[in-house]
């Protein structure tokens, strides 16, 4: 099939796709994508560049990853659907090896289509088996675009001015760098940055207890018999801009809720699998277990898929209606899962993501003490965020047509990196999970290059 022109992809985008979508031309200059294998992404004159997005964190294992695609090719060949109404091996396969990734009694998974989805499932779980109603979840989050996602979102930049869903309430954000108490003081590590987040190697933060207060204080104020159906958090804020928390922060706020009848959601849309390094599911880094998790994203390299998964306890509750869902856990995007999760165990993408990853952290910093517009980076594994100021004294954002340039001039340099952060702020670095450390090396000189242009 013959590709359509650059001008024929715009007369179509402005006559027949939504306006977000045109909004989301993130560059002047867009880039037409023809083809990307594994941690690069071809345009259509056949220039290259390093994909240091994955396609917002949903490329996990490369793009078309030839056992992945193997894998989607011959379940086509085979079944496409059968609405999980008969009995099939790819999604029973699945569901097996994904709950034995899973820690405690998450045991019991939903396969949905979208993160969105798998949100909205939580959450009707949470007040199905509580009995309660209320949800907490952190400002600046982001859970998704449903009606009932939005509300739960924390980020105006992402809610529509018509009232979406209510019984949300957000607590105040534990954020390290830009929050009101900042983070651990007494870290070890650079006491300059204040905290590391979850890289943290104190015992004891007091700012996450302040943090923990604000959570009380929605219980004392806002909440009738200060009763919850749930709380949810990203692990680590993706959109929000890579905002990790300070330590013990989690653990705290999920005893906190379960004192108050609540049960404890964690979104893993972009936390998991792997990509943060030390634990296959980053909740696992804040020593905890959660009652729901929800995945989307790299669960299936780009394929739509979603899961929730939770405990049998909890499941049993649902069952007092039907549950059905047309397209969750069809045979090729459970297939397509199934061979994500080979692929990262065969080639050893946890243990590369921490290898890796803290070394491009390591080599960032030394950008950040270098260059007076780098306010922070941090992050875990191989999601990074790195984000810009005026200066780094009142860490005001940098603006937003700077952002622009620099984003512009990285894309030139052959790097594709994301923007997060409430002030657009913050380059997000979470690049397939098969880059290599030659890929690092040069992006790092470039990110160091342009930086220095604009400080
Ligand atoms: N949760 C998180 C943490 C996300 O980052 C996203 C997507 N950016 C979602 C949920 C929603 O996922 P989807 O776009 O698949 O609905």
């Amino acid at each position: 099939r013959q590709a359509l022109s650059v001008e024929e992809l715009n007369k179509i985008r402005v006559a027949n796709l939504h306006p977000s979508i045109r909004k989301g031309t993130h560059f002047k200059e867009p880039l037409v994508v023809k083809n990307a294998y594994m941690q690069y992404i071809y345009d259509t004159s056949g220039k290259r560049y390093l994909d240091l997005l994955g396609g917002i964190v949903t490329v996990s294992v490369g793009h078309c990853h030839p056992k992945v695609n193997d894998a989607l090719f011959q379940q086509a060949k085979n079944l496409w659907h059968s609405a999980n109404i008969h009995l099939n091996s790819p999604v029973h396969e699945y569901a097996a090896k994904l709950a034995a990734t899973l820690p405690g009694d998450l045991k019991v998974v939903y396969p949905v289509n979208s993160g969105s989805e798998a949100n909205d499932l939580a959450v009707l779980m949470a007040r199905v088996v509580t009995g309660n109603f209320d949800i907490i979840s952190l400002r600046n989050g982001y859970h998704g675009m449903s009606p009932i996602t939005m509300g739960l979102t924390g980020h105006s930049t992402w809610k529509q001015t018509a009232p979406h869903y209510f019984g949300f309430h957000h607590t105040m954000l534990p954020d390290c760098y830009n929050g009101l108490w900042a983070g651990c003081r007494d870290s070890p590590v650079q006491p300059d940055r204040k905290c590391e987040g979850s890289n943290c190697t104190s015992t004891h933060c007091t700012s996450a207890d302040k943090y923990v207060q604000q959570l009380q204080e929605i219980f004392m104020y806002t909440l009738p018999q200060k009763k919850v159906a749930g709380f949810f958090i990203e692990s680590i804020q993706g959109v929000g801009g890579v905002v990790q928390y300070p330590k013990g922060y989690v653990k705290k706020a999920f005893e906190l809720v379960r004192q108050n009848g609540g049960v404890c959601v964690s979104d893993e849309v972009q936390t998991g699998f792997g990509r943060t390094g030390d634990s296959f599911w980053h909740f696992q880094d804040h020593g905890v277990i959660p009652d729901i998790v929800t995945m989307a994203k790299g669960i299936a390299n780009g394929f739509p898929m979603a899961a929730v998964v939770t405990t049998p306890k909890i499941a049993e509750c649902l069952t007092g209606a039907a549950h059905f869902n047309t397209f969750g856990g069809n045979p090729m995007g459970c297939a397509v899962a199934s061979a994500v999760l080979d692929v990262i165990q065969e080639e050893k993408l946890q243990e590369h993501c921490k290898t890796l990853g803290t070394y491009m952290i390591h080599e960032l910093n030394k950008i950040r003490e270098e260059v007076p517009i780098v306010g922070d980076v941090r992050g875990k594994g191989l999601m990074i965020g790195i984000e810009m100021v005026k200066s780094k004294e009142t860490r005001e954002a940098l603006p937003a047509d700077k952002m622009a340039e620099i984003f512009e001039d990285l894309k030139n340099g052959g790097l594709i990196v994301g923007r997060g952060g409430f002030f657009g702020n913050t380059f997000r670095l979470s690049p397939p999970m098969c880059i290599q450390k030659q890929d690092v090396d040069s992006a790092l000189e470039t990110i160091r290059q342009v930086f220095k242009k604009y400080a």
